[in-house]
């Protein structure tokens, strides 16, 4: 058993599936979507909202509020006590090391290239010091030597379903990086969205998301509902993803 697996296998009931593109499922973050539309109502809204969007974001897994994958991705930043965060912390980075090892490839395909920079969404929280995430991603092997964190916080605030080419600016000159870009959470878009507009208008070739956690709300509208009979009709694995699960999914 690989460490990745070791800290992971205790949490697999608490992945849900993301499925394949298809009707009724959004092109960009997976979730489900109008048959009718491509999108879903907050990536409509976000993707519109800056000159650069990222065409696709990769979950690893959906979640709901809340369950144990959210408990995690809240407590591993967020958690009182320090003995909590260094457990959940190690969760967090063997959950990466493990997707990203599995599906580097599908990760190359999905930023147009195999990644020459990884970074992270700068926090707008205030929390002092290297940011919990950062952590986690810097203790992915594969990660490591690729990782900078060129975004500063700009001018504008970036609140929900308000992305902004204000939010994020990048101190360095990104011409022809493919960019790998990872999210803890990922709900209206409108952060990772910002950011990833100001990767590309620093220069970035291409940006790709991988977010670990998309959330879902089961109860908010038919579309989320289908979407998320789909994630949690079947036990998660972590050797398929959204690109490369054999899947045919329809949910319209
Ligand atoms: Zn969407
Ligand atoms: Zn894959």
């Amino acid at each position: 058993m690989t460490p990745a697996e070791y800290f992971t296998n205790p949490y697999l009931a608490a992945f849900r599936r993301v499925p394949p593109r298809g009707a009724g499922i959004c092109l960009v973050c997976l979730r489900g979507a109008r048959p009718t539309d491509a999108m879903c109502y907050s990536c409509k809204v976000t993707t519109r909202q800056v000159a650069f969007p990222a065409a696709q974001i990769l979950p690893i897994s959906f979640y709901e509020v809340p369950d144990q994958l959210w408990n995690v991705l809240r407590n591993y930043k967020d958690g009182r006590h320090p003995q909590v965060r260094l457990q959940l912390g190690t969760v967090l980075a063997a959950t990466i090391g493990r997707f990203v090892n599995n599906h580097w490839s599908c990760i190359s395909g999905l930023v147009g290239g195999e990644p020459t920079l990884v970074t992270t969404v700068p926090s707008t929280s205030g929390r002092p010091g290297l940011h919990p995430l950062v952590e986690a991603v810097r203790r992915v092997g594969i990660l490591r030597p690729l990782y900078r964190d060129p975004l500063m916080l700009g001018g504008v605030p970036i609140q929900r379903l308000r992305a902004t080419d204000q939010g994020f600016v990048s101190r360095d000159d990104l011409a022809g990086e493919d960019v790998l870009l990872v999210e803890d959470t990922f709900t209206s878009g409108a952060r990772t969205q910002s950011a990833a507009s100001a990767l590309r208008r620093a220069g970035a070739r291409a940006v790709g998301v991988v977010a670990v956690g998309r959330v879902i709300e089961p109860a908010h509208c038919d579309d989320c509902t289908r979407v998320w009979r789909y994630a949690t009709a079947e036990q998660f694995q972590f050797d398929a993803c959204s690109r490369c699960s054999q899947d045919v999914c329809s949910l319209a």
